[in-house]
């Protein structure tokens, strides 16, 4: 099908930019990798009348690392984030994820911020930036609004993003000693959204135990959410198989998936428990230097 017609604008700047979602609210979007925008407009379930591509906007695809935590700008590519240096040396969590979203192609073009904006419930970030306990930052003209993940993901296609508002950073806290994260995700095929996936991002205490533990869920409910009941099972517990299977019955127990194409809800669901075992015990690993 044929997008119906929308007029087109590619600002330099971050204040024309946040000028224009103002001017024209509730019917602009943003343009940023095109791969979730492109394919609904040619099935016009988006119609908007203004497109804002925002590739020229200087800084948003920056990655940068703080002391307290890692900066990473919306139109930062899946690719960009996989080859970033601070992410392959103290990030597991992301570069796993990462490494996963679909194929080459959309690696090149996919952004952190359009999947975050887009809200697919079986999207990857969403579930990592849960677990990581990271913070999206959402600016318009009137100011700027930091939300943690855990209240961005509202619902299936539905965050928390004002209609004139830009998400520009998501800002993900740096890992303290001892700490581990993991991706795993179950697909259909090399390169299909997740069936079901799991993000863990835990630390642990000096004397082993699990001091603190992030856990969140991808193709599992309406949205991407923390499995809070996982997280309480984890918090204070010495890893272990035992720890980690009742951590696993926690999450899938929490999990509301719908049965598809990609499989019957009891088979998600043991899905969500085995996908939370395995990120537990690389996490886990990760976190004791062993892989
Ligand atoms: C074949 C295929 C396979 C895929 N596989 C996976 C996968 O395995 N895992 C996965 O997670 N994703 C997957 N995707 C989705 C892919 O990661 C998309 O790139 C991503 O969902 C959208 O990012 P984008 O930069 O292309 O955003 P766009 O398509 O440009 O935008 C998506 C939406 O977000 C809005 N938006 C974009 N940027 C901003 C911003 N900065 N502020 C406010 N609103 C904004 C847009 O207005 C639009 O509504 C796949 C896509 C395809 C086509």
């Amino acid at each position: 099908m044929i997008p119906p017609p929308f007029d087109y604008v590619r600002p330099s700047g971050l204040p024309d930019t946040l000028q224009v979602l103002k001017e024209r609210e509730g019917e602009a979007k943003v343009l940023s990798g095109g791969y979730s925008l492109i394919p609904l407009l040619k099935l016009r379930l988006a119609q908007p009348t203004l497109l804002v591509d925002i590739r020229d906007v200087g800084g948003l695809d920056a990655i940068v690392e703080t002391d307290d935590e890692l900066v990473v700008g919306a139109r930062a590519t899946h690719r960009r984030i996989l080859l970033d240096a601070a992410v392959g040396a103290r990030y597991p969590l992301l570069r796993d994820a990462a490494g996963g979203i679909g194929d080459p192609q959309v690696r090149n073009w996919g952004t952190i911020g359009g999947s975050c904006a887009h809200a697919d419930p079986s999207a990857d970030w969403p579930a990592v930036l849960i677990a990581a306990r990271a913070t999206l930052v959402c600016r318009s003209i009137d100011g700027e609004r930091r939300i943690p993940a855990r209240d961005f993901f509202v619902d299936t296609f539905v965050t928390a993003i004002e209609p004139a508002e830009l998400l520009t950073e998501v800002r993900i806290p740096r890992p303290r000693a001892r700490s581990g994260g993991a991706y795993q995700k179950i697909e259909r095929k090399a390169g299909d959204f997740a069936t079901a996936a799991a993000a863990v991002q835990l630390r642990l205490a000096a004397d082993g135990r699990i001091e603190e533990a992030g856990v969140g869920l991808a193709a599992l409910a309406e949205t991407q959410f923390a499995a809070t009941d996982a997280e309480r099972v984890l918090t204070g517990g010495m890893p272990s198989e035992e720890l980690f299977r009742a951590a696993g019955d926690a999450a899938a127990a929490q999990s509301r998936p719908a049965a598809d194409t990609h499989g019957p809800v009891a088979y998600k669901r043991a899905m969500a428990a085995e996908m939370t075992v395995r990120a537990l015990r690389r996490a886990v690993a990760r976190a004791l230097g062993q892989a």
